[in-house]
């Protein structure tokens, strides 16, 4: 029986670690598919405090780990395919094996949202990627395409720029949802071409297994035309992992968890870090935060239940 499993081995989980051991609690952190969460996924980071010269993602969350390793977290590598949290003690069904635990802290994230085309997901890793950070490198002078028109989209096309010859943005509406200074700062960008009003209908060509190009779509003419692509980056935001608590946890009609206060979920004993209930502010430092007051609340319910 475990004091403590923690879901998810990014800033918020990894933080929550390292709380949790501090109280010698022995947490036990399933890392997940994507170990390391969001951070993993990119270069240089010179917002988080403490590092006057910025620090790579990946050390950064790796850092996180061993310290929490050094008072004694344990790493599991793999996923929470199952959870039953109908009755105490909490039943977590990782990678095929039942693991049974007092509290809970759910830091599962939030991964990329695709458009869904069969081409596009045949092509995830040759060409169609939703990390310009981690692939931009390998189109240098090639014809980069970006899908989105948030902020995310406005960085990844105006990343992108330092190695492709030439970056389209298309997005579906006139209007974007980037602020200001993201949006101003790509369009003054002599590289970016913007497309509005128009979608992506095919990625060619999965038989190459290889982009090649798109077909694109202007939703005022229904007119449509094929444009030649080397690179394919969908940057159209992020889905919350939540899908092994539904019907248990509460979420909003797009996943993220309902927090009850402070780290609270619906279920009491079972609490959440970071992104997978935090829309508004989605950063390393908050998740962190967050990470850290869960792992308060994790502490003070075992204390007051006599454990
Ligand atoms: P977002 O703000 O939700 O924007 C997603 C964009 O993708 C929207 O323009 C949306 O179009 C489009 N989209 C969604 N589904 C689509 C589909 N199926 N086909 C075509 N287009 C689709 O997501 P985000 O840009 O990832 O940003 C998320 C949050 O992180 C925001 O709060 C943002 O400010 C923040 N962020 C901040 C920074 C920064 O400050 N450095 C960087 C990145 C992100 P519609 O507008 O038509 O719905």
């Amino acid at each position: 029986m475990r004091n403590v499993v923690i879901i998810g081995s990014g800033c918020a989980g990894n933080t929550a670690a390292i709380y949790t051991a501090r109280a010698n609690l022995s947490p036990l952190v399933v890392s997940g598919h994507e170990s390391g969460g969001q951070l993993s996924l990119t270069t240089l980071v010179e917002n988080f405090p403490g590092f006057p010269d910025g620090i790579h993602g990946p050390e950064l969350v790796e850092n996180m780990k061993k310290q929490a390793q050094n008072f004694g977290a344990e790493f599991l590598h793999g996923a929470v395919l199952d959870t039953d949290f109908s009755a105490r003690p909490f039943r977590l069904n990782v990678e095929g094996e039942w693991i049974e635990t007092r509290t809970v802290i759910v830091a599962s994230g939030a991964s990329a949202r695709w458009l869904g085309l069969e081409s596009e997901q045949k092509l995830i890793g040759h060409g169609v990627s939703s990390c310009a950070t981690c692939d931009g490198f390998f189109y240098r002078d090639k014809k980069i395409m970006v899908i989105g028109g948030g902020d995310s989209a406005m960085e990844e096309a105006n990343f992108l720029t330092r190695f492709g010859r030439e970056v389209t943005l298309v997005h579906r509406r006139e209007e974007f949802r980037a602020s200001k200074i993201m949006l101003d700062r790509a369009r003054h960008n002599p590289k970016i071409r913007f497309l509005t009003h128009t979608v992506v209908d095919e990625v060619f060509d999965p038989s190459q297994k290889l982009v090649t190009g798109v077909r694109l779509r202007d939703l005022r003419t229904d007119r449509a035309w094929d444009e030649d692509v080397d690179g394919f980056f969908v940057a159209i935001g992020h889905i919350p992992n939540t899908r092994i608590f539904k019907g248990q946890l509460e979420t909003d009609p797009d996943g993220y968890i309902i927090s009850k206060g402070g780290a609270r979920t619906n279920i009491p004993g079972v609490f959440h870090a970071g992104d997978v209930q935090d829309r508004v502010y989605r950063q390393a430092i908050t998740a962190s935060g967050a990470g850290c007051m869960a792992a308060i609340e994790v502490e003070r319910y075992l204390e007051a239940e006599g454990h």
